[in-house]
Parts: structure tokens; sequence; C-alpha cells
């Protein structure tokens, strides 16, 4: 079959590429009106607009040239570019611990498939070792895609799923798992994963990456190693987010499930710990080196405890100035048994809320006080405010992140609806969802790559 030089272009910029003789795969200096682009010419999905032509620039982001906006084209040089990854037995060594990659999907997971546009999973233990030829040294792998979602479509059907997986793995001898998992709700997903998953006698470590492998500064690599590493060497059996620390590669934190944050859309070290500090860092020199004092440590036994349950009839309800109750009521009428409500300050809002506040919870709903601040505590005694909420029936939910509150509202809701049995599930923590007190200096370290931090670090690390 004849090469197919314009692989997925059509109309308008497949003129344009034949007008400037340039072709897919060829290196091409683009000149348009908005200044000069210089990379790689990408095939583009066929079922994509004819109005951009892709370009893989020479900092590795992918850009889309409007054609409208081409003034010139130049092709300095074709090279045809082989994206795939070369599959690999992945070498079992005797000694090394057995570690289960579970996939979910995200970019961690995903190369792009340039000829379709698709995201593709390379996720089959040779497709790691062919990339990450690293892993070998660490554990023995063996990986299960067990979802192939971005990770905006994870749901509590997903967390539940995933849970009963855990378990199974356990009982079956596993000595540590990694989940493979978008970044973007990866947190939701780990603080399902710390209330489903309890009395861990191994690692359970979710790690991403925040620019795919394809990329030079990919982060999927490091990560994976990282994350490997805790899950198979590491003493913290917990439901942990292994991600990036600071803005270097130097090591990545370990967080806990329910204090984890997405902070930023597109760094890598966009993780971190809120009101806490991380449980660990880890590196390949060191390997994983607690922070925290206390933590669960990794046993031998296999008595791990699994309550998938979920009751979705949950939301959260973030307050704006000017909110109307209309917004709270339609929940209400709609079925809706658990708000979880991020408050201003030490959480309020205002006195218009009211009356649907105290109708919802005369229907039952249950309803939580979380903080717009993130850093810090529901206060709800200081202000009049808080407390006409709390006496129609709004409960602090002391410095959970709305996001954890959510998940346990709904995991709780799912084992019972009895409003104390469900306020006791709620302010009882299970793995530091609410502490005593947060690090009085925490929220201006621990931010990564800061000195601050590394002078932290050193101490832990000496
Ligand atoms: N949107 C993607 C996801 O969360 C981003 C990522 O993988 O980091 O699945």
């Amino acid at each position: 079959m004849a090469e197919d030089f314009f692989q997925g272009y059509w109309g308008a910029s497949l003129e344009v590429l034949k007008k400037y003789n340039c072709r897919v795969w060829s290196q091409a200096e683009c000149q348009t009106t908005g200044g000069l682009f210089k990379g790689t010419i990408l095939p583009r999905a066929a079922f994509q607009d004819d109005q951009h032509i892709v370009m893989k620039v020479n900092t590795g982001y992918n850009i889309g040239v409007d054609i409208s906006t081409i003034t010139s084209m130049v092709e300095t040089d074709y090279k045809k570019a082989n994206y795939h990854i070369p599959e690999k037995e992945f070498p079992y060594t005797e000694g090394l611990p057995h570690v289960k990659l579970l996939g979910t999907g995200g970019t961690i997971a995903s190369r792009l498939d340039y000829r379709t546009g698709a995201v593709i999973p390379a996720f089959s233990p040779g497709e790691l070792y062919g990339a990450v030829p690293e892993l070998a040294d660490i554990c023995n792998l063996e990986t299960e895609k067990v979802f192939a979602v971005f990770s905006e479509n994870m749901s509590p059907k997903e967390y539940i799923a995933l849970a009963k997986k855990i378990g199974e793995e356990i009982q079956n001898g596993i000595e540590g798992i990694v989940i493979g998992h978008g970044t973007d709700t990866l947190a939701h997903t780990a603080a399902a994963l710390t209330f489903m998953c309890q009395n861990l006698p191994v690692p359970i470590v979710l790690v991403g990456s925040q620019r795919s492998s394809d990329r030079p500064s990919s982060d999927a690599a490091l990560n994976l190693m990282h994350a490997m590493t805790a899950a198979g060497h590491g003493d913290v059996a917990e439901v942990m987010v292994c991600m990036f620390g600071p803005t270097s590669d130097e090591y990545g934190f370990l967080h806990r499930g329910t204090r984890v944050r997405k902070m930023h859309s597109s760094y890598r070290s966009t993780f971190r710990t809120i009101g806490d500090t991380p449980v660990a860092t880890v590196d390949r020199k060191r390997g994983v080196v607690p922070i925290k004092e206390e933590y669960n440590h990794r046993r031998h036994d296999r008595d791990v405890k699994i309550i998938p349950t979920f009751d979705d009839r949950v939301a959260i309800l973030y307050y704006y100035p000017g909110m109307k109750p209309d917004v709270l009521d339609a929940l209400v009428d709609n079925g809706y048994k658990g708000i979880i409500w991020d408050g201003t300050g030490l959480g309020h809002v205002n006195k218009g809320m009211f009356d649907a506040i105290q109708r919802a919870t005369d229907k039952g709903v249950h309803q939580y006080m979380c903080v717009q601040t993130i850093w810090g505590y529901a206060h709800m005694f200081v202000y009049d405010t808080g407390r006409d909420l709390m006496n129609r029936g709004i409960i602090p939910a002391g410095n959970m992140l709305a996001e954890t509150a959510y998940i346990k509202l709904g995991w709780a809701l799912g084992q019972t609806h009895d409003r104390e049995e469900v306020k006791k599930i709620m302010l009882t923590p299970i793995n530091s969802e609410i502490t005593p007190r947060e690090p009085y200096n925490g929220y201006l370290v621990y931010q990564g790559g800061v000195p601050e931090v590394d002078e932290f670090v050193r101490k832990v690390h000496k």
C-alpha cells in the first residue's frame, strides 16, 4: 500500500499541507500571524476538523495551528516517528516483591495513537517493561486493566469494583498494589478506597501522571518507579497517592488518601497534603522514608476488611454570595439524602438559605459543613451565622476536605441513614480525614521545591 503522507488530513488543512509540500512526520517551520512554530507535523484523527494542523513543537507540547493564520510552511527534515512501545517479557527475579498494577486509565496508562487520535492503553507488563525497564529491578509485576477511563468518569460503581478487587488480591497474597489512575479525581478515589478497604496489611498506592509518556517532560516513568517502590518495599500499609514531590524529580511524596488534593492543573508537583504533612517521601536510593511517626505498618496476615457501600444521593454545595435557596430545594426534591456544604470562612452561608436548610433537615437530609479556605477547620461557634446553621441541622466536619467529606458521606449513607450513626461515622476519623490540629506552618511549608521544604525534607532524610 502506498504510504499516506497526509494521514487524517482532509479538506482545507490537506490543501495547506500540499500547497507547502509538508508531510506528516516531517520537521517543519510554520510561520503564522501569531509567530513561528517549529516541530513535527503529526497525523490527525479522521474525525477531526479540517481547520488545524497539529504539530509537536520542540518543547514537547502538541498544538493545533489554525490554518487561517498560516502565512508559510517549510519542510526542513523528514523522519517517520515510531511510537510503538516495544513489548519485552517482564523478567521474573527471585526475591523481589510481587506487586499488582491495576489500571483504571488516565494519562499514565496511555500513549497517543497518532494514526487514530485515540489514546490507547500501554499497560501490559511487557509494554511497561519496554517503556520503563527499571521497574524490573524493583518488583515482579503483574498488571490488569480494570477500566480504561479518564478519571472524570470514575464513580462510586468503579470505587466499589476496585475495593473488591483489592480485597481479592490481598487474599491471594499480593505484597503491594499500585493503581494507575487519571490525576483529576485521583484524590476522590484515594478517599473512597481508604474508607472501603480498612485494616490493610499491604500498601495501596495510587499513581498518575500529569504529562503523557510521549512528552520529554513526562513524569509517568518516575512516578511509576516511586509507586512500585512504595508498594513493594515500603512499610506504610495505607491507601496513598504517590506523585512528584518538588518541581524537580528528586523525590516523590506519599500522601494520605484522605488529605490529598490536586492543586495545580498542569504542574507535575500538583498533589499536596492539606492540613498535615505527607506520610513519607520516596525515591529510588533511600526507598520510603516516613515523615509521620504514626502510620499503619505492613503486616503478613491477610485480614483486610472491605466495606464496599455507597449511596450516591449525595452532593457538594459550594456556597457563593447570592446563592438562592432553590438550589438546595431542588436537590432535596430530587431525593438527595446528603449535602456537603463548602462554606465561606469558618463555615458560613447567607441567611436566605436558612429556611431551606431547616426544610432539608426536616426531610431527613444529612448536612455537613466544610470550608472553602481548604486549610483550617469549620468552627461554627464563633459567629451567630455558624450557630444558626448548626441549629438548623448542619454539622461541622472539622478540617475534612470537602471532596473527602462527600465520599465519606456517600459511603456512610450506603450503610445507614440513622442520624446519630451517620454522625458517628462522619466524625470518627478512619485515617486522618479529621486531625486534632494542623501543623502551625504547614500552610506555608510542604508546597514543594521551596527552601522551607528542602530543609524539612533534609531533616527527615538524615
Ligand atoms: N483528565 C485526565 C484524567 O484525570 C488527566 C490525567 O490523567 O492526569 O484522567
